[in-house]
């Protein structure tokens, strides 16, 4: 898997319940707001389908399929480098777009969102900030680092003492 910014992830707004920033409306926000600024993106994993569209909300967004039918979602994009169709593929690590500030919005940010298939194989959307987490590899980091360091200084200490 393959990180969709070259930088690191940010969460500006996490999933869950909100006061829309534009309009002041409590709505529940279905993604994560990630920091960027008029950058490119790529597909996090393999692609078999896209579906690009408009909407004043959304503004210029892309949803795309990946092998095991999960989707992927990216709203307020400046720039789109696919079209839509079934069965078009795209390697991982493939720009397909440049994020940017269309629909509503207070200011360019990358809206992210992740559907997966319920049990009656209606996609739903679900809370990506675990796979925004696994791409970026944030988890490792906290969960492994701090215990293998530890090990380390504790074999070191053996070693020499
Ligand atoms: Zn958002």
């Amino acid at each position: 898997m393959n990180r969709i910014i070259d930088r690191k992830l940010e969460i500006l707004s996490p999933w869950g319940d909100r006061i829309h920033p534009v309009n002041h409306i409590s709505k529940f926000h279905y993604g994560n707001d990630i920091r960027a600024h008029f950058e490119p993106i790529y597909t996090p994993e393999k692609v078999k389908g896209i579906f690009i569209g408009y909407d004043d909300r959304a503004g210029h967004y892309v949803k795309l399929t990946h092998l095991d039918n999960s989707q992927t979602v990216y709203c307020h994009l400046s720039e789109i480098y696919c079209s839509t169709g079934k069965d078009i593929e795209l390697p991982e690590n493939n720009c397909f777009a440049i994020s940017g500030n269309s629909g509503c919005t207070t200011g360019p940010h990358l809206h992210f969102g992740r559907k997966l298939p319920d049990t009656d194989g209606n996609m739903r959307f679900v809370d990506p900030e675990s796979y925004l987490r696994k791409l970026w590899a944030v988890d490792i980091i906290k969960t492994a680092g701090i215990p293998i360091l530890a090990i380390g200084i504790l074999v070191i200490i053996i070693i020499f003492s």
